[in-house]
């Protein structure tokens, strides 16, 4: 999300001076989200609600009564851009001490209190999804959040819930126009199915900041799919940090593979995705059912890591290149047109020149459609920041990024190319500087120009052009 302009002059209405219908409140609101597609299901979740509950979402910090920050801290360079923002919006706060600010995401841990010392311009700290404290929050302040906003409250259809924020509000206007200054609208909606994460993989923050695996009751993730597809949404990403241990806390132990296959069954939805995979949880079972079901897409995200064993034992990954090698080999010969992206962490401590040469020539091998690097950054409170020193200089990091970046540029590139006059269809998602854009089911972006309104139609796309990142292409009718 690019980030909002600070117009420090801006006059701002304090929140309780806004109302709606009788006493109640109106506020406007600006949700400021970085960090992994779940942070933005969980700001999507509470713009949601607060747009249903008449509230108004606002277009920069400066014009809203009530900003909710939400963090990533995964690694240092996004930290940075959280302080950042904190540190502007405390220069608004001294103009403006009206202005309620909220911060969630994984900045939050349990220590609060030291967290309150150190930004005493924040209202209200907040744990990733804990939107219990919000509610109370909301209570105290005369401020209607809705008990909905709280998980497991779907437990039958009921046509008067309205569900997680991201749905087309097609014909209403009304919404579309609060919700633009949010987000645009979309045919596609992120639902997340499992939070946390039990692995403590030894670089990761993640399950300190977000707790141990909760999965939500099948039910209720059906109920909510149901009433999205209702309201106009043709496709769900479902997602987790490792999506492939869904359900082994529920009662009855459904899994992943069983989900999609209830999914499936809704009428209306056209695709299916999810994320994130782990590689030593990643079941036949499923690769066999993505393989079978129409609407599941051929797109998987399957993050490797490094491409040396040492590199995965230290990380505490719980697999070996050779179990990787076979599960990409399985997935590959079962589901041929799969697209396959991964996730790579570089300079991690005590990798050699040889380590790193194994990353490379594992992705050479592999060819994935789409590959994430990222510089090894020590987190505070992780195992690799107690145990292991961070003894790559930034330069060699930065040098083996740039490898893995320059090799990514051409592996795409002839990946891709083999699209060229070929026929793709595209799920059209909206519109970018007068062209459209949407995906392919094997997650290619795609713009085409053409008169007629696309948003949340199946396009059929003839490819006239192509690059690593994204391919052009024209209607065909
Ligand atoms: N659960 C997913 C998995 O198992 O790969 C990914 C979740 S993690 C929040 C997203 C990505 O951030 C990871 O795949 C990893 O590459 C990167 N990451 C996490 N911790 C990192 C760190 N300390 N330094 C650099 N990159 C990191
Ligand atoms: Fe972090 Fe590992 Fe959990 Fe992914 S699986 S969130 S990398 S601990």
């Amino acid at each position: 999300m690019p980030k909002p302009k600070i117009e420090l002059e801006t006059k701002i209405k304090p929140y309780n001076q806004h109302s709606r219908e009788g006493n109640s409140v109106m506020l406007r609101y600006f949700i400021w989200t970085i960090g992994c597609q779940m942070n933005k299901a969980e700001s999507q979740q509470i713009a949601g609600y607060l747009d249903s509950i008449g509230h108004q979402a606002a277009t920069t910090f400066s014009n809203a009564d009530l900003v909710i920050l939400n963090t990533c801290v995964v690694r240092q360079s996004a930290e940075n851009k959280v302080l950042g923002t904190l540190g502007l919006l405390k220069g608004l706060k001294n103009k403006h001490p009206n202005l309620q600010i909220l911060v969630t995401g994984c900045l939050v841990d349990s220590d609060t209190q030291e967290l309150k010392r150190r930004f005493p311009q924040v209202n209200l700290l907040f744990k990733p999804g804990d939107f219990q404290e919000l509610i109370a929050w909301g209570q105290k302040q005369g401020i209607p959040i809705e008990q909905r906003l709280l998980r497991g409250v779907y437990p039958e259809r009921d046509s008067s819930v309205v569900p997680i924020s991201s749905g087309l509000p097609q014909n209403d206007k009304k919404r579309r126009a609060r919700n633009d200054t949010w987000m645009p609208p979309s045919p596609c909606a992120f639902i997340p199915i499992i939070q946390g994460c039990d692995n403590f993989c030894s670089y990761c923050i993640v399950p300190y900041r977000r707790g141990r695996e909760v999965s939500r009751p099948l039910g209720e993730i059906m109920c909510e799919v149901e009433e999205l597809v209702e309201r106009g949404i043709k496709e769900v990403t479902l997602l987790g940090q490792n999506v492939d241990s869904y359900g082994h806390d529920l009662p009855g132990h459904p899994d992943l593979a069983d989900l999609l296959n209830e999914l499936s069954n809704i009428d209306g939805l056209v695709r299916i995705r999810f994320l994130t995979n782990h590689p030593k949880d990643m079941s036949l079972k499923l690769i066999d059912t993505v393989a079978t079901l129409n609407k599941v897409c051929e797109h998987l995200e399957l993050p490797v890591q490094a491409g040396d064993d040492d590199i995965l034992r230290a990380m505490r990954r719980g697999y070996t290149m050779e179990r990787y090698r076979e599960l990409v080999h399985t997935i590959r010969r079962k589901i041929p047109r799969i697209s396959l992206s991964t996730d790579i962490i570089v300079g991690f401590p005590g990798e050699t020149e040889e380590q790193f040469e194994h990353s490379l020539s594992l992705l050479k091998e592999m060819r994935f459609d789409v590959v994430h690097v990222a510089a090894y950054s020590p987190r505070p409170g992780t195992i690799a920041w107690r145990e292991y020193k961070d003894d790559i200089p930034s330069e060699v990091k930065k040098e083996r990024l740039n490898k893995i970046e320059g090799l990514q540029v051409a592996v795409a590139s002839e990946i891709n190319s083999q699209l060229q006059g070929r026929q793709v269809e595209v799920l059209v998602e909206g519109k970018k500087k007068g062209k459209w854009f949407g995906r392919t089911r094997s997650n290619k972006l795609v713009f085409f120009e053409d008169a007629g309104d696309w948003l949340g139609q199946l396009a059929r796309i003839q490819i006239e052009k192509t690059s690593p990142w994204s391919l052009v292409g024209e209607v065909k009718k």
